[in-house]
């Protein structure tokens, strides 16, 4: 299940193009479509589980149905009701980017989940791009991050030019000139450290010579 808001309804009633029976089929909580519905085992109403869940932890010792039943005991939605369900046509919720599919009720979710016109935000200009674009936007924005396979210096796409052959090297040398000093401080502070062994070995020797 995708992003599921307190009380917002995950399918709202006018995604559905042919809806008939509104009055069996609606979560009276969220007041959408039962989605990933249960039901109330006194008047067999279908709640969304999301919904009823929240509901519940809302309340203390008695959990009234949302419809005023005494009780609230969950079931499992009825099964002409799912047959119902089962026939809904509904829009996609990214039909406002441009989605023209159409989807039963039961393959909406597997359908929005890989959905081309989900929105992806371009890790270089910030832009919203709809999924089945976003590579070739990516692939081409003059604000993404690149990085020298040479020199592993990073700079964006439009400055890519100027990272000529002689900046990538002259970065290299000095990478390599400072490895360079790193070793030779490694090496002077070994050698200091072997001359002061030599030294106390030196004492150790003369003391015993004494
Ligand atoms: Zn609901
Ligand atoms: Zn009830
Ligand atoms: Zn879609
Ligand atoms: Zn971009
Ligand atoms: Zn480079």
């Amino acid at each position: 299940m995708t992003a599921f808001i307190k009380y917002q309804p995950y399918l709202p009633k006018d995604r559905v193009i042919n809806l008939t029976l509104p009055d069996l089929l609606v979560c009276t909580i969220c007041d959408g479509i039962a989605w990933l519905p249960v039901a109330c085992r006194n008047c067999e109403k279908p709640f969304c589980l999301p919904c009823i869940e929240t509901w519940k932890t809302e309340r203390e010792d008695l959990i009234t149905c949302p419809h005023s039943c005494s009780e609230f005991i969950q079931r499992a939605c009825p099964p002409s009701i799912i047959h119902i369900l089962n026939t809904l046509q509904v829009t996609c919720r990214y039909k406002t980017n441009g989605c023209a599919e159409t989807l039963s009720y039961n393959n909406l979710e597997k359908h929005e989940k890989g959905c081309g016109y989900r929105l992806m935000t371009c890790s270089g200009c910030d832009e919203k791009i709809v999924q089945k674009d976003f590579q070739e936007h990516e692939n081409n924005c003059a604000l993404v991050l690149l990085t020298c396979k040479e020199c592993m210096s990073v700079y964006q796409r439009h400055q890519q030019d100027q990272h000529t052959e002689i900046t990538c090297l002259r970065v290299q040398l000095h990478q390599l000139r400072d490895r360079m000093t790193q070793k030779e401080k490694d090496y002077n502070d070994k050698q200091h450290a072997l001359e002061s062994q030599v030294n106390d070995l030196n004492q150790i020797l003369a003391q015993i010579s004494i």
